[in-house]
C-alpha cells in the first residue's frame, strides 16, 4: 500500500477505482495546409460543436453549480469570440492548419493576458488554454469525452469545467488533479459540486494504474493506493458518518433563526450574479446582503451600457424576490478590473479603488446609479458604498445619488424607495463610524479588506498570508466600535466578508452584536444551525475575554476553550 499527497481544496473522503482523464492537450499534426476551404470547415464545425456542447452544460450546471454554469458560459464567450474566430480565419487563409491557427491566436491571447498586474485577468489566461486545448482535440479526434463506466475517481493532469460537470452527472465519486491550487478553477468547481478534490498531486497520472482502487481523502490531504481491508472498513464507515452530517447540515432552515434566548438574527446570501440567486432562494436566504457588481465585468475594459446593466440587476431581482437585495456599486481598482481604469499606479491597493475611483470617473458612477435605480420596479433598493475612508466621500456619494433618484423619478413617474450604506473595510471608516452612521441606512462590514488594510498584509499575497488573519485583536476590536455606532444611530450592521462564514468566529461576532450576516448561499443552512445553539449572554462572555486578548493566537485559544466548556455542559441532544 502506497500514498500520494497533494493539497486536499474539496474536503471529503472517496472509495473507488481510478479513472485517468484522457488529456486534452493535442498535438498539431500539420503547421501548414493548402486546403483552405476545408480547413475553415473543419474550425467552424469544431467551434460549433463546443458552442452547442458548453450551451447544454451551463443549461445542466445552472441549478447544481452557479459558479461552475458562469465559469462555462465564459468558455463559451472565449470559443465564439467573433475577433479571435476572424483572426483564425485570416491565419487559416494565408496557409496556416486550422490546428496551428487555433494553437497560435490562442496561446497569443493568453499571453496578453498573464502580463497582467491584475489577478483576475491572469486567471483568465487558464480559462483560453482550456479553451484552446479542448477546441485542438475537437479539430482532431473530433469524438466526445470518453467517460468511466462505473462510479470513479477521476484522475488526470488537468480538467476543464466542463469536463469535471460530465464526470460529476456521470457519477464521478471524486477529483485528483496534477494541476491546481486551493483557489483554481477545479477546486472552486468541486467545492460547489460537493466533491472531494486532491490538487498539486505531482505524477498522479503516471503512478496510479487505470482501475486501481483507492481512498481519497482530502481532509488529510492524501490519497491511498490498494488499500487494505481494514482501512476499506474504516474509510466506509467515515464516509457514512460525513454523509448523515452533511445532509443534516446542508438541509434548509425554514422561517425565523432566533438564539436560545428569542434573540433574532438575519442570514443574508452573497451573490455575484442571476444563478447565484437562484441559492439564495434555495437557502431560505432573509436577503442578498451584498451583490458584487462588478462581477458583471466581462475584462475587456469596457462598461456595460446603462440598458445592458439595467438588465443583469433586474434579472437578479427577478430571481430574487423573499427579502432586500444590496448592490454594492462597482469596487474597481487595488486587485480588481484594474483594466478598467484609466489610472497607472504604483500601488493601487492604496490608490483611486472603490468609491474613490466612481468620485473621481463619475459618468461611470451616474449610469450605474440610473441602472440601479430603473431596474428597482417599485421595490426598495439598496445602495452599497465600497472603499470609504471618509465622511466627504459619503456626502458626494450621496449628492450624485440624490440627482439620479430625481432625475429617474421624473422620467419614470414614480417615486423610488432607496436606501444608502457604506462598507466599513479601512481603518479609518470604523474608527469614524459613529459619524457616518449618522448619514446612511446601513453598515456592512467588509472583513476581507477590514483586516488586510488594518493588518498592513496584502490579502493575495502570500509572503504575508500569515500575519492576514482576520480573528487579530485589532480588527474586533474595531469591529466592536463599528457596531456600537450603528446600535447609537439606530441602524442595522451587516457582516459581509469571509469571516462571517468562519463558524469558528460566529459566537465572537454575535457577541459584540452584529444580527446581520452575509454569506455564499450554501453555508447559510450550516451558520443558521450554528447560530440557533447560542445564547446572547454566552456570546458576551466570550467577548469580554477575547477583548483582552494580545495576539490571535490568544483569541483562539478563549474561542477554543470556551466551545469546549459548552460542549462538556451540553448534553448530546442540545449539541
Ligand atoms: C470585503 O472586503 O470583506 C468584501 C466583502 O468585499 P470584497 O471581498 O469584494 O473586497
Ligand atoms: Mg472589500
Amino acid at each position: 500500500m502506497q500514498e500520494l499527497r497533494g493539497i486536499g481544496s474539496s474536503l471529503g473522503i472517496a472509495i473507488g477505482p481510478v479513472f485517468i482523464a484522457r488529456s486534452q492537450h493535442a498535438m498539431i499534426d500539420a503547421m501548414r495546409s493548402t486546403n483552405v476551404d476545408h480547413e475553415i470547415t473543419t474550425y467552424r464545425d469544431a467551434k460549433g460543436r463546443i458552442e452547442r456542447e458548453l450551451a447544454e452544460v451551463v443549461q445542466r450546471a445552472q441549478l447544481h453549480s452557479p459558479t461552475l454554469a458562469s465559469i462555462v458560459e465564459t468558455h463559451g464567450l472565449i470559443v465564439g469570440d467573433p475577433i479571435v474566430s476572424q483572426d483564425i480565419e485570416s491565419m487559416i487563409r494565408s496557409g496556416d492548419s486550422a490546428a496551428h491557427a487555433v494553437a497560435t491566436e490562442f496561446s497569443k491571447q493568453a499571453r496578453i493576458m498573464l502580463l497582467s498586474t491584475n489577478s483576475l485577468i491572469r486567471d483568465r489566461a487558464a480559462d483560453i488554454q482550456q479553451v484552446q486545448h479542448r477546441l485542438l482535440a475537437e479539430l482532431q479526434a473530433g469524438d466526445s469525452l470518453e467517460v468511466p463506466t462505473q462510479p470513479s475517481i477521476i484522475v488526470a493532469h488537468s480538467l476543464s469545467p466542463s469536463q469535471m460537470f460530465t464526470y460529476a452527472e456521470d457519477g464521478a465519486l471524486g477529483f485528483i488533479c496534477e494541476d491546481g491550487g486551493i483557489d483554481s478553477h477545479i477546486s472552486i468547481i468541486a467545492r460547489d459540486l460537493g466533491l472531494p478534490a486532491l490538487v498539486s498531486v505531482h505524477g498522479a497520472t503516471t503512478c496510479l494504474d487505470q482501475g486501481a482502487m483507492v481512498i481519497l481523502d482530502a481532509t488529510a490531504n492524501m490519497c491511498l493506493i490498494d488499500p487494505s481491508q481494514a482501512q476499506l472498513v474504516q474509510y466506509q464507515d467515515l464516509i457514512e458518518r460525513e454523509a448523515v452530517r452533511i445532509q443534516r447540515q446542508r438541509a434548509p432552515v425554514q422561517g425565523a433563526i432566533t438564539m436560545r434566548d428569542g434573540q433574532e438574527v438575519f442570514v443574508l446570501a452573497n451573490v455575484d450574479n442571476a444563478s447565484s440567486a437562484i441559492h439564495a432562494n434555495a437557502y431560505n436566504a432573509h436577503g442578498i446582503g451584498l451583490v458584487r457588481t462588478e462581477m458583471m465585468l466581462s475584462g475587456d475594459g469596457t462598461f456595460p451600457s446603462i440598458e445592458e446593466q439595467t438588465a443583469w440587476y433586474a434579472k437578479i431581482l427577478r430571481t430574487y424576490q423573499h427579502g432586500p437585495v444590496t448592490f454594492r456599486v462597482f469596487d474597481i481598482g487595488g486587485d480588481k478590473f484594474g483594466s478598467y481604469s484609466p489610472y497607472k499606479e504604483e500601488n493601487p491597493a492604496l490608490g483611486l479603488r472603490g468609491i474613490r475611483f466612481l468620485l473621481a470617473q463619475p459618468k461611470i458612477f451616474e449610469d450605474q446609479i440610473i441602472a440601479l435605480l430603473r431596474a428597482s420596479e417599485q421595490r426598495r433598493i439598496r445602495i452599497m458604498l465600497p472603499m470609504i475612508t471618509s465622511y466627504a466621500e459619503v456626502m458626494s456619494a450621496r449628492e450624485i445619488i440624490d440627482a439620479c433618484r430625481v432625475h429617474v423619478e421624473s422620467t419614470l413617474g414614480n417615486v423610488i424607495d432607496v436606501q444608502i450604506g457604506i462598507m466599513i473595510e479601512t481603518p479609518a471608516s470604523a474608527v469614524m463610524a459613529d459619524v457616518l452612521a449618522k448619514n446612511v441606512d446601513f453598515i456592512s462590514i467588509g472583513t476581507n479588506d477590514l483586516t488586510q488594510y488594518t493588518l498592513a498584509a496584502d490579502r493575495t499575497n502570500e509572503l504575508v498570508s500569515n500575519m492576514y488573519d482576520c480573528i487579530h485583536p485589532s480588527v474586533i476590536r474595531l469591529m466592536l466600535g463599528v457596531v456600537q455606532a450603528a446600535r447609537e444611530s439606530q441602524i442595522d450592521v451587516n457582516i459581509c466578508g469571509e469571516m462571517a462564514a468562519q463558524l469558528m468566529a460566529t459566537e465572537v461576532l454575535l457577541g459584540i452584536g452584529v444580527k446581520h450576516f452575509s454569506v455564499t448561499p450554501h453555508v447559510i443552512p450550516e451558520l443558521q444551525r450554528r447560530i440557533q445553539t447560542l445564547t446572547t449572554s454566552e456570546c458576551c462572555e466570550l467577548v469580554e475575554h477575547v477583548v483582552a486578548c494580545r495576539t490571535s493566537d490568544e483569541v483562539r485559544a478563549v474561542i477554543h476553550e470556551h466551545q469546549k466548556q459548552r460542549n462538556n455542559g451540553l448534553s448530546h441532544e442540545d449539541r
